[in-house]
Order: C-alpha cells, then structure tokens, then sequence
C-alpha cells in the first residue's frame, strides 16, 4: 500500500510526465472504484488547465481554477502514461487525456482507490479532518507532546492517526519509532518531552529518506509504468527477523496491524 513517500514520488513522476497541463478529455471506464465515480466529473475538468499538482497526506491533488481533483491510490491504484491511442486493459477505470496527446490511464486491481472532484477542498469529506503534514514545520515537537500527554493511545497508533499527521503509515510508524527507541505499544502520555522530540525527528527523517529514494529510483524510469513510485529501501525493522544489535524482532498485532520491535533497543 502506497505510503507518503510513494505517493508523493508518484505526484513528482506525473508531474514530471505532463508536458502540457491542459485537459482535452476525462473519461470513464469502469465507475466502480471504493466510491462510485461521479459522472459530472468529465465537465468539470474538461478543457481545463491543471494549476498545481500536489499531494496531501496520501492523496494526489489536480488543483483547477474551479476546484480540485483528489485521487487515493488505495492498495493498488497505478497510473500508466501512454501516447496515441488508448487500448484497454483489465481493472482500467478512468483516463485523462491530455492536450499534448499524452493519456495517463488509472488502473486498479483491488478497486480500493478513489477520486472525487471538489469545488472547495479545505471543506470536503476526505480532507477537512485531515492533520499536519509531517514534513512541514507545523508538525514540531511542541505538537506532539500536546497531542501525547493526554491521550492513552498507543503511540503507534497516535502516529498513524491521519486526525492527527497525515500520511504516516505502518511501515514508516515501525521504522520511526525503531529510531527513536520507542516501543510501538507504550501509552502515549508516558513519552517524555525528549522522547517526544527524537521522534519528531525520528519520522521526518525516516519520511524524507523514503522520498530522497523514490525521487532517486524514478529518474531511472522513462516512462510512468506504475512501478515507478515503489522503492526498496533498508529497513531497519519493519518485516524483519533479526535486528541489527542481534535480538529477534518481535511481531505484535497493534490495532490488527503488524507492529515490529526490537525488545533490546527500544524501550
Ligand atoms: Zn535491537
């Protein structure tokens, strides 16, 4: 499932494969994505021109001069560039045709992804509830210790919470706090003020590293196959069995999530 960094990697490659901004044609193929696919959407964005492209927590946005275009990958939501001609292939469901001729056509097997228009963003259902931005200066240390001291969460799933930062996944919530010598299941409130800080900065660099390794991994691709956002990074903890100091990784279930930690290193 695509986390921040791919998703983010995946804005940066389409917008990197769109030589004109302007719409010539949104099509529908198979309207069954996690919601319907609203049909009006072919004419709001018809002969648009797209102003910015963005992403926002594990969304990517198409910012129009009469509103947005919010698309969620899901589990397995891909975009494919192709030129010319479009030819259908299975769990294709819409397409946008470009005024240079270029189409990036969204596939999805799983059928967990979305798209919605939006005439005012900051008001709609996906985005309104949404929390900081990780990498920006807004998620900082006195955030988080305000969010943690009173709150009985566990701090992996107090990391997670989109309410709370956006577009911080499983994997990187693993990883962040393998740095910061967090244990993923300690109460929230227990994190001392420099706990707190370590993993501010625990998660932005993790973050930062994954996108550094997208962005690096997507200049080898030409074209936008849908494997282009995926990177493999090194792992610290997430999915392995030994870490480096030589304990087992253990592997408990947080909120039907896996949730992997080193009992040596992180306290
Ligand atoms: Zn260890």
């Amino acid at each position: 499932m695509p986390e921040l960094p791919e998703v983010e990697t995946i804005c940066n490659a389409i917008k990197h494969n769109i030589d004109s901004p302007k719409i010539d044609e949104f099509q529908i193929i198979n309207n069954k994505l996690r919601w319907k696919i609203n049909k009006n959407i072919p004419s709001k964005v018809n002969g648009q021109t797209i102003k910015k492209i963005y992403r926002r927590a594990k969304y990517i946005v198409f910012e129009f001069h009469n509103g947005s275009l919010i698309i969620h990958l899901g589990m397995t939501g891909k975009f494919r560039k192709i030129q010319g001609t479009y030819t259908s292939i299975k769990h294709d469901h819409f397409l946008i045709k470009m005024a240079d001729d270029n189409i990036f056509v969204y596939n999805d097997v799983r059928k967990f992804g979305s798209i919605h228009w939006a005439s005012d963003i900051s008001d709609h259902f996906l985005m309104k509830n949404i929390g900081v931005e990780p990498l920006t200066d807004d998620f900082n240390n006195l955030y988080l210790k305000n969010k943690t001291t009173k709150s009985r969460m566990k701090i992996k799933n107090l990391i997670m919470d989109q309410k709370i930062i956006a577009g911080v996944g499983n994997i990187y919530a693993s990883e962040a706090l393998f740095l910061s010598k967090i244990r993923p299941t300690k109460i929230a409130y227990r994190l001392s003020k420099s706990m707190c800080e370590h993993l501010v900065r625990s998660i932005k660099t993790v973050l930062k590293k994954a996108v550094k390794y997208g962005g690096t991994s997507i200049k080898d691709y030409k074209t936008l196959d849908g494997n282009s956002g995926y990177f493999t990074q090194k792992l610290l903890v997430y999915g392995l069995d030994k870490c480096r100091c030589g304990e087992k990784i253990r592997n408990v279930k947080i909120s039907g999530r896996s949730s992997f930690y080193c009992p040596k290193c992180q306290k």
